[in-house]
């Protein structure tokens, strides 16, 4: 589904995020990056959602160029390779209901459809109780459940998650965890997940792979946490 091919990036004037990198993933995987901050994880993540391009290298995305896809359907990539990040990024003076509406309205869906999919959606991620509360007012735990929703009301194919749970205490994490495990066993949703933290990468029992200074130094199924 995704192919890195010998793909280096290097940030003006002389940054080697990622140094000639190649990796696949099929469909239905769930896969962990693991690195020292400044490996190159985030770098991976805004490539393949277009947000960076390479220095040199190939992308493919279900068997076409990512490279080759023209800018006007860049939005129709990204919604189908959702992300959610460490700092949520939502809108903390909206309401919950307001903040997951945003990606349908943009679609132009009229709001009895919109209802339907986030009260859905809502009821999936236990989050129906939260919808009229602002934003900015929730849990961490609530606000990475929230972006998961805002993420899945586009029905994407792949979920890239950027440290979602740094912000995050034990349990709640965990909990994010659990969600993304769900989301992948039984929709699945390829995840692609960076994260340095240890305990759960050991407790999923994944494919790991392992980024060192912009080298995939390794690359294992089941894998564990080692840095080196
Ligand atoms: P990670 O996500 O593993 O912490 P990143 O992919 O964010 O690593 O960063 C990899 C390297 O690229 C780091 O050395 C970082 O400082 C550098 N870098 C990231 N983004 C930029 C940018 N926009 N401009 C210059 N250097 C960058």
């Amino acid at each position: 589904m995704i192919i890195f091919k010998n793909v280096t990036k290097i940030y003006f004037p002389d940054t080697l995020a990622l140094d000639n990198i190649s990796f696949e993933i099929k469909g239905g995987e769930f896969v962990v990056i693991i690195g020292r901050s400044g490996a190159g994880k985030t770098t991976i993540l805004k490539i393949l959602r277009r947000e960076e391009d390479p220095t040199k290298g190939l992308i493919y995305y279900k068997n076409r160029n990512l490279l080759e896809i023209p800018r006007k359907r860049l939005a129709e990539i990204r919604r189908k390779i959702a992300i959610v990040y460490q700092d949520f990024k939502l809108l903390d003076k909206k309401t919950v209901f307001e903040n997951i509406a945003l990606p349908l309205e943009i679609l132009g869906r009229n709001l009895s459809e919109i209802k339907e999919e986030i009260f859905k959606v809502a009821e999936k991620l236990k989050i129906k109780k939260k919808l009229d509360q602002l934003a900015g007012t929730l849990s961490g735990g609530e606000k990475q459940k929230v972006c998961l929703a805002r993420s899945l009301v586009n029905k994407p194919e792949v979920l890239l998650a950027d440290e979602p749970t740094g912000n995050l205490d034990p349990i709640a994490s965990f909990e994010i965890i659990e969600i993304l495990k769900n989301l992948n066993r039984n929709e699945g949703i390829t995840v692609i997940l960076a994260t340095h933290n240890r305990e759960i990468v050991e407790s999923l029992k994944t494919r790991v792979l392992v980024l060192n200074s912009g080298r995939l130094i390794r690359d294992e199924n089941p894998g564990t946490y080692a840095l080196l």
